[in-house]
């Protein structure tokens, strides 16, 4: 462990290193692939309605700025997608699971790679609604260190938990003790996208011919979002799928009626 992570807390009974791991700075790689795939973009423009044939088939979408006709429809709407899925008569069960990130001032290499705890394991498989904290200590090229992860389902409450940001802080000194005396510079909160077997919803919807979706995938969305193109682009182009598809069909959360 002392050879990977030279700052890591004495005495960890062993760790599991994944060769394999890569980072990405979000924002930047989303620009990157709108840039290469040629999109139009129509930014700021909110989905009202989604229009429907006579057959009941998916023709568009409604915005304040007027209609877009298209004979299919993405519901890459993350955190929102279960609105967007109404719109069109669908119940896909999308709820916000709330997640707070520190960020830490710019430092030299203090923490190479994402390093975490392994009940972080747990917590991103339980259904609890409770918050559940874990240390996610991630060092960047740019210096930041980003200390995370908090999981709690409370809506869309955007209040700064004070609570939630000791937590994560007494975890990651507690995993990385030179942490303590770094100056935290900002913390931001997100919602991630959570179905209920955490798995996202991908591909067409047979309750609304045309309709297509790309949503649910809670803390791996961007890891996730290559793999979720690939499909979606094979299901639109009736082109053979990289994977199968079959655990992701977004109709598979049938409505119980109470007992
Ligand atoms: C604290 C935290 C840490 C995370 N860490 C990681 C990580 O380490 N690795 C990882 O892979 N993932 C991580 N995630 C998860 C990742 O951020 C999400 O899974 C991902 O952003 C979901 O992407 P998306 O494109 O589906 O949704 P979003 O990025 O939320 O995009 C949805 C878009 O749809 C728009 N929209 C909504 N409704 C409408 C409408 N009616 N009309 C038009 N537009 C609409 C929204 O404005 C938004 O721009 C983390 C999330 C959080 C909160």
């Amino acid at each position: 462990l002392h050879d990977a992570e030279p700052h890591l807390a004495a005495g960890l009974a062993g760790g599991v290193l994944y060769p394999q791991d890569a980072q990405v700075q979000p924002a930047l790689a989303a620009a990157h692939l709108l840039r290469a795939s040629g999109a139009r973009l129509h930014l700021g423009a909110e989905v009202t309605a989604v229009l429907r044939g006579p057959g009941g088939a998916v023709r568009g979408v409604r915005t304040p700025r007027g209609d877009l006709l298209a004979p299919a429809v993405v519901n890459a709407t993350g955190t929102w997608a279960g609105e967007l899925a109404a719109l069109a008569g669908v119940t896909v069960p999308v709820l916000p699971r709330r997640g707070f990130v520190l960020v830490t001032e710019p430092l030299p290499r203090v923490v190479r790679r994402k390093v975490y705890a392994a009940d972080y394991v747990a917590d991103v498989a339980s259904d609890s609604a409770a918050l559940q904290t874990s240390a996610v200590v991630e060092g960047t090229p740019a210096g930041p260190v980003l200390i995370g992860a908090s999981r709690e389902r409370v809506g869309f409450d955007r209040t700064l938990s004070v609570e939630v940001i000791r937590r994560l802080a007494a975890r990651a000194a507690a995993l990385f003790p030179v942490l303590a005396g770094v100056r935290v510079m900002r913390a931001y909160q997100g919602f991630r996208p959570y179905l209920p077997d955490h798995l996202p919803a991908i591909g067409p919807d047979p309750r609304a011919p045309g309709l297509l979706h790309a949503c649910g995938h809670e803390g791996a969305g961007i890891g996730l979002a290559p793999a979720t193109g690939q499909l979606i682009a094979a299901a639109l182009t009736a082109t053979p799928a990289p994977l199968d598809a079959a655990p992701f069909r977004p109709d598979r959360f049938v409505e119980r009626s109470p007992a």
